[in-house]
């Protein structure tokens, strides 16, 4: 085929251009996306987890979103594979622990996404979810401005990584930034990773509804979920308060902790949790501000993430982006 226009030209440019392929593994769905070298998700494809399937169910679950991405008229443009996966995750060896899914310890998700018949030959880069949520907001999104920042998922869990001199520090297994895990209250209620106190015992969307029902808050409609303790906290009900305000302690804590210890302009938040807005905000930073009191933390921003929904795809394709300006040689930019 070749062509003679201006126009088909450009239309061959865009053919041509390269795009990164992202996989977003988590608890409840396994996402597919194409992601092109601007950050802007093209395309993407989801099926839930089988969760409580075997080791084998739940590769399949990714194979058959590898067979739909492949389908798409652009896939031979793909030039790497990030995966952006719940951890624990190893990235030396490649493999995957996650928590919240019980049949995958120690798997090598790496090496089995490789040997896809349409990755075959592709490189294909592994990490954290939180990881791959904090590329996201440092190329397109809260984080950008900053080259030293803190980026926090706070859902159902704690998440977090760190951007230092503007590069994604991810440790040597890939979970640097694991700030859901450090202990802000030493003498604290136990927690499943067997330390005691840590940070995501207080301020996850989990801890949120725990602490509010565990003092006697009860819904009107029956949901006892964090946005449902939100809603009520927006409308001032002060048991509902006090968790967001508990919460927004414990998260000011972790971050002024961070902040002392690495220096960093910015804490950039996101998730479930943070979508309370000023429920979380407001306290957050009225907290801060007695926690942060050295006067190379006092200074450090908080922000909403950028992303939303979109920050998985994109930050597993940022995580593979590395991989491509190897491809592209050194004049890449
Ligand atoms: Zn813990």
């Amino acid at each position: 085929m070749s062509y003679h226009t201006g126009a088909a030209v450009t239309a061959r440019h865009t053919l041509a251009s390269p795009l990164l392929a992202a996989l977003d593994i988590g608890g409840t769905k396994i996402a597919g996306g194409l992601v092109d070298t601007e950050g802007t998700l093209l395309h993407q494809v989801q099926l839930p987890t089988p969760a409580l399937g075997s080791s084998r169910d739940l590769m399949g679950t990714v194979d058959s979103i590898l067979d739909l991405l492949a389908q798409h008229p652009r896939w031979a443009s793909v030039r790497a594979v990030g995966i952006g996966s719940a951890g624990p995750v190893d990235t030396e060896v490649g493999s995957v622990s996650p928590v919240n899914i019980p049949a995958w310890r120690g798997f090598p998700l790496r090496s089995e996404v490789a040997a896809h018949p349409a990755v075959k030959d592709l490189p294909v880069v592994l990490g954290g979810d939180a990881v791959a949520m904090t590329a996201a907001e440092h190329w397109r999104g809260a984080a950008r401005p900053y080259r030293n920042v803190l980026c926090l998922v706070v859902s159902t869990g704690v998440g977090a990584g760190l951007v230092i001199d503007g590069r994604l520090h991810t440790g040597p297994s890939g979970n640097a930034g694991h700030l859901g895990h450090i202990s802000i209250d030493f003498a604290g209620r136990p927690c499943p990773c067997g330390s005691r106190g840590c940070l995501e015992g207080i301020a996850s969307g989990t801890a949120i509804a725990r602490n509010a029902a565990e003092r006697g808050w009860r819904p009107v409609e029956g949901d006892v979920s964090a946005t449902a303790v939100a809603s009520a906290a927006r409308a001032g009900d002060p048991l509902a308060l006090h968790a967001f305000d508990r919460a927004a302690r414990a998260l000011a804590a972790g971050i002024a902790a961070t902040a002392t210890l690495v220096e960093i302009e910015a804490a950039v938040i996101g998730g479930g949790v943070a979508q309370a807005g000023d429920v979380l905000f407001a306290p957050l930073r009225t907290h801060f501000a007695t926690y942060a009191t050295l006067p190379f933390t006092a200074g450090t921003v908080l922000v909403p993430a950028r992303l939303g929904t979109d920050a998985g795809l994109v930050g597993a394709a940022a995580l593979a982006r590395p991989a491509l300006a190897l491809l592209s040689g050194p004049t890449a930019h």
